[in-house]
């Protein structure tokens, strides 16, 4: 049973300008699905379409078996499901890094203080910065800050984590600790799809790449087949 099934998803806005013209694609259960092409092709509206952060008009989508709705119990449930990681690391700026990672899993899914605490400083651990706990976001770099979103969209135990160019907005520098916390997160055998033009990730992580043109999949491969054949 794949992980996410997007069956001729369509989307247009009122001056009929039409983002997604009949997108599909199949992802499977720890499948890597890097997602690459021009700017303004429509890779981020598609990708925001499998947690229900866009709407579209036209197709079918279904993660984890569950169909999704316009129903708000659907996309509770889904939003669970399915991890964002997003270019501008969206971390509040005034809870500590700590309070960021353990806000949802506390209200969400209902855990207790201790041990929302608990599962943070594991993962804080594991993205390599566990002694950032206490500080903000602003007190931190990019690259540090993004580690801190990777790991607040683990705590919810997703299913699937989707990456919105993670990177775009890093310094060189910064870069390579976020794709080293992606690529690691990959081995774990985590449903992956990210949208990002970093070529060295794609090769080496990707289990498949497939290239977006406006707002259709224009092609798609092993990263052996995508990049060796021009
Ligand atoms: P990519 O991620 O490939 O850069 P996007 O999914 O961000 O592409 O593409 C969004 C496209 O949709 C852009 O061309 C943008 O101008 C257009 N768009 C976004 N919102 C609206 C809107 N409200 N009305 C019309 N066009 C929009
Ligand atoms: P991003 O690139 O950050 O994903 P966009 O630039 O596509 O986002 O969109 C930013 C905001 O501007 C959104 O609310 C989108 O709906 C709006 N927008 C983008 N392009 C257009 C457009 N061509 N016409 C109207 N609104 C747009």
């Amino acid at each position: 049973e794949p992980m996410i099934i997007a069956e001729n998803v369509e989307k247009w806005y009122d001056n009929n300008f039409h983002v997604l013209r009949g997108v599909s694609l199949t992802v499977n259960r720890g499948e890597v699905v890097v997602v690459m092409g021009p700017s303004g092709s429509g890779k981020s509206t598609f990708i925001r379409t499998f947690n229900a952060l866009e709407s579209y008009q036209k197709g079918n989508i279904v993660i984890d078996g569950i169909r999704l709705s316009h129903d708000l119990k659907n996309i509770e449930t889904i939003r669970r499901e399915v991890g964002m990681v997003f270019q501008q690391f969206n971390l509040f700026p005034h809870l500590t890094v700590l309070k960021n990672i353990t806000l949802s899993p506390i209200w969400v899914r209902r855990w207790t203080k201790a041990k929302a605490e608990e599962v943070a400083m594991q993962l804080l651990e594991r993205v390599g910065i566990l002694e950032q706990a206490h500080k903000y976001p602003g007190q931190l770099s990019g690259g540090q800050q993004q580690r801190v979103a990777i790991a607040r969209a683990l705590a919810m135990q997703p299913k699937i984590m989707l990456f919105d160019e993670p990177t775009s907005a890093l310094d060189p520098e910064m870069v390579r600790e976020v794709l080293d916390v992606m690529r690691s997160l990959a081995k774990t055998g985590m449903t992956m799809v990210c949208v990002t033009h970093e070529v060295g990730f794609a090769r080496e992580v990707a289990d498949r790449v497939v290239l977006m043109a406006d707002g259709l999949l224009v092609e798609e491969g092993t990263p052996e087949e995508f990049f060796n054949n021009p």
